[in-house]
């Protein structure tokens, strides 16, 4: 089977491990000093249930609480990967409003999302809880993580997961 060409945009606050997540699902590294105020688009094909993906990621330069949606975001995306640091409340808090923008300008009920929690080898700054990260996903109908770039935990999980949601969307659930 020819691959899918999905496209998956990363957004959250600054400093949460955007692209951190990013160059550690495309290229299996952590890179400590990557500059914030770059977009990069990445791509890499990766294999769920048989089915090879073309994923065209698209890192962010990160959003707050006062930014306006940015409209280009909202079109040609199949899912999106929401990011907070499980040391930053402020990132979990802009998060929610992120996502509320998002659904609002593309007048939807429902986006493929899955939220993370990165950072968690910081656990001694942990400042958001698992449950008030699963609890809010689950509001949103989306998946739920908690990763760490750093030590390479969970992060390929976050796109195989938001594959799978996009495929269930579709209506073509995938094979078990
Ligand atoms: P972005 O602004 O959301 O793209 O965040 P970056 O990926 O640039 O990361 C911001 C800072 O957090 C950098 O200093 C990263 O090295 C650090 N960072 C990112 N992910 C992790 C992680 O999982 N654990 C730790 N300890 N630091 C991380
Ligand atoms: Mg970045």
């Amino acid at each position: 089977m020819p691959p899918k060409e999905r496209n998956i945009a990363m957004m959250g606050y600054r400093s949460v491990g955007k692209s951190s997540l990013s160059i550690q699902f495309v290229e299996g590294q952590f890179v400590d000093s990557y500059d914030p105020t770059i977009e990069n688009t990445f791509t890499k094909v990766t294999r769920v249930n048989s089915q090879d993906y073309g994923v065209k990621l698209v890192d962010t330069a990160g959003q707050d609480e006062y930014s306006i949606f940015p409209v280009q975001y909202s079109m040609d995306f199949h899912g999106y990967v929401l990011v907070y640091s499980i040391t930053s409340l402020k990132s979990f808090e802009v998060v929610r409003i992120i996502y509320e923008k998002l659904l609002d300008v593309m007048g939807k009920k429902y986006v493929p999302v899955v939220l993370v929690g990165n950072k968690t080898d910081l656990h001694q700054e942990r400042t958001v809880s698992t449950e008030d990260g699963k609890k809010l996903a689950e509001s949103w109908r989306a998946a739920f993580l908690e990763t760490s770039a750093k030590q390479n935990e969970s992060v390929g999980d976050i796109f195989h997961q938001l594959l799978m949601l996009i495929e269930n969307e579709n209506g073509n659930p995938p094979e078990k």
